[in-house]
């Protein structure tokens, strides 16, 4: 069965149209869905019964299942939804009170097949991608919960693609939910709005260059060297760093934007001062810049947060050598509200 979710406005259009009912039919159940956050037929008050019945009948519409809900006391939010298969995932909700954004972050795969070694996510392997309905639906939740009695207020204002799983291992249904997420007459949340972050899939982020479409790409790169990257992250025996940086610096000359580097800082495993010398060399010259994030400690792996000298050494040292960097804000730290590890205490 399809799924409503699934589909772009022009596609639910020419659906119930094939079907014999009139276009702006569709354009109101469109609206229901992402003006309205419904999710059952019978809260569709101006859609007639032969039509609702004929979507119960013909169609599914993804309604992920709340399982559980933590709130920080910066306001970040983080949810674990139960799928149809019983399968959970995780998005988080981060609330930015000074620039006014709302950002959600959201999970594109059911575990991941990617295996890094300091990510809790990789530790049970790939269960499946995720449908391009339930990418939607975790924004559709997030921006319900977050709202009042008027779905879209406040709106959400960003979509990161930094939760459960590789988004470009999922690259057509990815594509697909970022477009229905991106609907001018639903969410409306534009493109340069939206991040993709991807451990390094290179013939997909060279695929992603091709479209253009101004989305903003974040990379794990976690390792100025192959040694040591091929420690971290198996991947980077398939796609090493050169091959990377290649087609990062492919994706920037095709989009003319500015590409993220994130690198997470491990307890004397990748945060000495030589390392960010390395990293800044490997860099130098690419409009990008670097986001520092101190490990969230998953202990299964053994992986710990250096203490915060450390860590703002690594920043100078970057800074002074020329590199754009940030350090990751840390929000919702108390509840655990990144990579994986929501969902791992839950069993
Ligand atoms: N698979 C994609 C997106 C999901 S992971 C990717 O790897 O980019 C999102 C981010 O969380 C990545 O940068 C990842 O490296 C980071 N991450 C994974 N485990 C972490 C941990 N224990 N502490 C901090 N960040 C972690
Ligand atoms: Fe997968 Fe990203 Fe975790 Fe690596 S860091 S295992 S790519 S989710």
């Amino acid at each position: 069965m399809k799924d409503l979710k699934e589909l772009k406005r022009n596609e639910l259009i020419n659906e119930f149209k094939n079907a014999g009912f009139p276009s702006y039919r569709g354009e109101q159940v469109f609206n229901w869905l992402y003006k309205n956050g419904v999710s059952v037929t019978e809260e569709m008050k101006n859609i007639p019964k032969d039509l609702r019945e004929y979507i119960d009948e013909n169609y599914k519409i993804t309604d992920l299942q709340e399982k559980n809900k933590n709130i920080s006391k910066d306001g970040t939010v983080k949810y674990l939804w139960e799928l149809e298969d019983n399968e959970n995932i995780e998005g988080v909700y981060i609330p930015f009170p000074e620039s006014g954004r709302h950002s959600a972050c959201i999970s594109t795969q059911v575990g991941c097949g990617l295996g890094c070694s300091f990510c809790a996510t990789g530790i049970d392997g790939l269960k499946r991608n995720l449908s391009a309905g339930e990418i939607v639906d975790q924004v559709l939740k997030i921006q319900q919960d977050i709202s009042g009695d008027n779905f879209l207020e406040p709106r959400l204002s960003n979509v990161v693609f930094m939760g459960m799983g590789e988004p470009l291992a999922n690259f057509d249904n990815l594509m697909q939910a970022v477009d229905i997420i991106n609907a001018d007459n639903g969410l409306n949340i534009g493109m340069r709005k939206m991040t993709i972050s991807t451990a390094g899939l290179v013939p997909e982020i060279n695929k992603l260059a091709e479209t253009n479409d101004q989305i903003g790409l974040a990379v794990s790169l976690h390792a100025p060297n192959d040694r040591l990257r091929n420690k971290l992250m198996p991947i980077n025996k398939k796609y090493n760093i050169n091959q990377l940086l290649t087609a990062v610096i492919n994706y920037i000359e095709k989009t003319g934007r500015r590409v993220t580097f994130e690198y997470v800082l491990r307890d004397s495993l990748d945060d000495s001062p030589e390392l960010a010398v390395q990293l800044a060399d490997l860099l130098r010259g690419i409009n990008c810049h670097v986001n520092l994030i101190p490990a969230n400690p998953v202990p299964e792996l053994n992986i710990k947060r250096p203490v915060q000298k450390v860590i703002d050494s690594f920043y100078s040292t970057l800074d002074n050598n020329g590199i754009q960097v940030t350090l990751r804000k840390e929000m919702g730290s108390e509840i655990d509200a990144a990579c994986g590890q929501l969902k791992r205490k839950q069993r």
